[in-house]
This record gives structure tokens, C-alpha cells and sequence, in this order.
């Protein structure tokens, strides 16, 4: 992976062509609640963001209309140029470009680690099985997890399992990698192995949302924070900015809690 610098953004509005993913006004309800509410948000290429907010606040909904497991009422979305279609074959083409990491790992547990990592690229990517064990392989190792690669998921700790659904995602070769909460099912001592791994593809210049209540990650890796409640971007800022000096009354009293 090319090395990206991911403070490059932080200076001055990026050109247009950095734009990977694009939400303009987008709205969704589900029933009377109006879950998403006039969500303008740009994620650069490149770029970190890590979105916080009280439970029940959209994060996992906005997480998952990008990834459109949930479609959107009004608005759009596009990924690297390409508006979300609803359905069809150019659908699951452009969803093969967002990796998705959920809370709960998700992993197949009748397929063996290595090939949890490969049946994406020979399914979707149409990867020869050589090549895609090879590279199964070389993620694995890049995660820290090379040598459980022949065991089922259930014989591997929760931070394990975390890191092969992240290889699982990588092996895609997504444009832009969504964790929601990756670390909350964790047992504590496993947080840190998985946001390590985090870190790292930060720094290795990955496109990345990460909705998390780390807020020592969020310092360290976010070149912005996304700060959302009832449905709303209510703030967004620099993580320093943000953590020393947030404007809302809801981020206030949001803090106030949680750190
Ligand atoms: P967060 O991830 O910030 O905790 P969610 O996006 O999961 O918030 O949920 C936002 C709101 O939408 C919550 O009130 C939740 O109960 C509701 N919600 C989420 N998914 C559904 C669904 N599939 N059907 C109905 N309500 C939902
Ligand atoms: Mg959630």
C-alpha cells in the first residue's frame, strides 16, 4: 500500500478529485423516526474520520447507507465519483469498494480463517484461488494473525476474529474501510491489538470511518471528528479542536460524560 500523508487535508479544502465519499442532504426515516436528518458529509481521500455521538444517535445508520445496507429517502451518495445506484450488478460492484467492519465479527464459522479472507476475491473479485490464498495469507500476516490461518473462527480470542474481519475487508482492496464500534464486544485487553492494526492502516494512508468510543484513537488517528446526535451532524472539527474546545452544548455535555 502507498505511503499517503493523512494530514495533508487538514490545511485547506482538498481539490474535488479527493473526494471519495460524498453525502449530500441525505435524509432516511424509518417509520416516524426521522433517523437521518439533512446529512451533508465529504470524506477525502486519505482522510480519517471518526464519528462519535450518544447511542441511538444515527452513526450505524449513516455507516450503513454508505454501504448501502440501508437506502436513503432523499439525497445522494456517491463513492469516488459514482452516484449509489439501488440495485443491481453496478450496486455490488461499488459495495465491493466499502469494507465494513462491524461490531460483532461476523465471520463464517464453518469456513477456516483463510478462507473467510478468500471468498470475497474469488466470489466477487473473480480472484483465481492461488492468488487469492497468497494474498488471504500476506493479510493475515499484515494483521499479526498469519499463524490461525487454518483454524475455524471460534478457535481464535475476540481480537483475533476482529483482526481477520478487517484482513476479510482489506482483501477486497476497498477505496474506503467503515468500522462500527469495531472494539465494544471486545474483552479489554483485546482493544488494543485492533486499534493498533487501526492505526496502522491509517498511517499506511487508508480512507477510513471509524464510529468508535476510543476517544484516545480519535485523538491520535482522526484528522476530523464527526460529532452526531438525533439524527444530525451537529459538530465536526479537527480532533484537538474538538476535544479542547467543542462549541455545542451537546458535545459539551457529551464529553462531560464520557471522558
Ligand atoms: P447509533 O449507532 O448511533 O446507536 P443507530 O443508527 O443504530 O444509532 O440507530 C438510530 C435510531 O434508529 C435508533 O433510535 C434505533 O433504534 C433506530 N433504528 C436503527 N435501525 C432500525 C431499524 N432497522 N428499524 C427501526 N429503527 C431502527
Ligand atoms: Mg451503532
Amino acid at each position: 500500500m502507498s505511503e499517503v500523508s493523512v494530514t495533508e487535508n487538514a490545511d485547506g479544502p482538498a481539490p474535488a478529485g479527493d473526494q471519495l465519499v460524498v453525502l449530500d442532504n441525505v435524509n432516511k426515516h424509518f417509520g416516524a423516526l426521522h433517523v437521518l436528518q439533512d446529512i451533508d458529509l465529504t470524506i477525502h481521500r486519505g482522510e480519517v474520520v471518526v464519528v462519535i455521538g450518544p447511542s441511538g444517535s444515527g452513526k450505524s445508520t449513516l455507516c450503513r447507507t454508505i454501504n448501502r445496507l440501508e437506502t436513503v429517502d432523499t439525497g445522494s451518495i456517491s463513492i469516488d465519483g459514482k452516484p449509489l445506484p439501488q440495485e443491481g450488478r453496478e450496486l455490488a460492484r461499488l459495495r465491493a469498494d466499502v469494507g465494513m467492519v462491524f461490531q460483532s465479527f461476523n465471520l463464517f464459522a464453518h469456513k477456516t480463517v483463510l478462507e473467510n479472507v478468500m471468498l470475497g476475491q474469488i466470489k466477487v473479485r473473480k480472484t483465481d484461488r492461488a492468488a487469492a490464498s497468497k494474498k488471504a495469507r500476506d493479510l493475515l500476516d499484515r494483521v499479526g494473525v498469519g499463524t490461525q490461518a487454518d483454524k475455524y473462527p471460534a478457535q481464535l480470542s475476540g481480537g483475533q476474529q476482529q483482526r481477520v474481519a478487517i484482513a476479510r475487508a482489506l482483501a477486497m482492496d476497498p477505496k474506503v474501510m467503515l468500522f462500527d464500534e469495531p472494539t465494544s464486544a471486545l474483552d479489554p485487553e483485546m482493544i488494543n491489538e485492533v486499534l493498533e492494526v487501526m492505526q496502522q492502516l491509517a498511517r499506511d494512508g487508508m480512507t477510513m470511518v471509524v464510529v468508535t468510543h476510543e476517544m484516545g484513537f480519535a485523538r491520535s488517528a482522526a484528522n476530523r471528528v464527526v460529532f452526531m446526535a438525533d439524527g444530525r451532524i451537529i459538530e465536526e472539527a479537527e480532533p484537538n479542536q474538538f476535544f479542547n474546545n467543542p462549541r455545542s452544548d451537546r458535545a459539551k455535555d457529551f464529553l462531560s460524560k464520557i471522558l
